[in-house]
């Protein structure tokens, strides 16, 4: 399909995936013939042959979520649980503690926001109400190793992940956008080694609509060229799409309760579901988003990390 789409638009192009090496010899390292062609290509208007460009507009950034989107992080905590559950056996139901648990996190994400250390606070509050004070200090202290236990534990990247992010971020910019502790998760991002594909990172108290948008204007992103990709209907796909952003959504096995939606898509407006990231490239060359790096001859700058508060206010 992308060869005949190439074809049909007049722009000859290598039909390998990685064309930094193989370049016909009259061809740009973007695949163009010419600046002309180049730039007509990028307004969408017409080439020096005269000939309608239809191809969609290239995306100017694809946004990445993190957890359980490029690493594991729902089964991190769900192993958590089942200690946690296990420790205070001896008060309850492992059933009632994990619901008495849900219950305390629901309430205590507008207090501490995303992330193990707000997800600490909660175990250790449930245990207190559990066993109306009862519980002993070593079984706190056991509480806390639990925590440390999971802001040290080497990051488990998803199958396919790797491969995804240090292929795309040859043809295109790459931003990640997640949601959670700071320091937690700039640490992640580092023990994965996916840190230095990045052009951008954001991360966020929250992801809604307002935030994308505050991101997206931070870039100075037209929402129409931005794509996100990510394993949350409610955090990844659906405020994009209420911006008139595109969006890929790669589900999880399981979803976390708090991510759930049961709602329909905003204005009616669709979004692309991919069993896995190994199937990204191959969409986006089948949609014609061969890469707006390549398109403009662009080199990648070091990665910005930054946070965008949910007040709005500058940091
Ligand atoms: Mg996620």
């Amino acid at each position: 399909m992308e060869g005949a789409l190439a074809t049909e638009l007049g722009i000859r192009r290598p039909e390998t995936e990685d064309r930094q090496n193989d370049q016909p010899e009259n061809l740009d390292s973007a695949g163009f013939r010419s600046p002309v062609e180049r730039v007509a290509k990028l307004t969408g208007g017409t080439t020096e042959q005269g000939s309608k460009l239809e191809m969609p507009a290239p995306f100017e950034y694809i946004g990445f979520d993190a957890d359980d989107t490029l690493w594991h992080n729902l089964t991190l905590f769900n192993r958590t649980e089942e200690r946690f559950t296990r420790l205070l056996s001896r008060y309850h139901t492992r059933e009632w503690i994990s619901q008495r648990l849900m219950a305390t996190e629901a309430h205590n994400l507008e207090v501490f926001g995303y992330g193990v250390k707000g997800f600490t606070l909660s175990m250790i509050e449930t245990a207190i109400e559990l066993t109306e004070g009862r519980v002993q200090g070593h079984e706190i202290q056991q509480i806390i190793e639990f925590s440390k236990e999971m802001l040290s534990e080497p990051v488990e990247l998803l199958e396919h992940a790797e491969e995804a992010v240090t292929r795309l971020s040859r043809s295109h910019r790459l931003m990640l956008v997640t949601k959670g502790d700071l320091f937690d998760q700039e640490t992640k991002l580092a023990r994965s080694g996916l840190a230095d594909f990045f052009d951008a990172v954001e991360i966020v108290t929250e992801k809604d609509a307002d935030t994308y948008q505050r991101i997206l204007q931070k870039h100075r992103i037209d929402p129409q060229r931005f794509l996100m990709v990510g394993n949350s209907l409610k955090s990844d796909v659906f405020p994009v799409l209420a911006l008139g952003g595109q969006a890929v959504h790669v589900p999880y096995h399981s979803t976390w309760e708090h991510e759930t939606v049961s709602q329909p898509p905003p204005n009616g407006s669709d979004y692309v579901e991919l069993k896995h990231l190994g199937k990204l490239r191959r969409w986006l060359r089948n949609s014609g988003q061969s890469g707006f790096r390549a398109k403009i001859g662009m080199r990648r700058s070091d990665p910005l990390v930054s946070a965008v508060p949910n007040n709005g206010l500058p940091n």
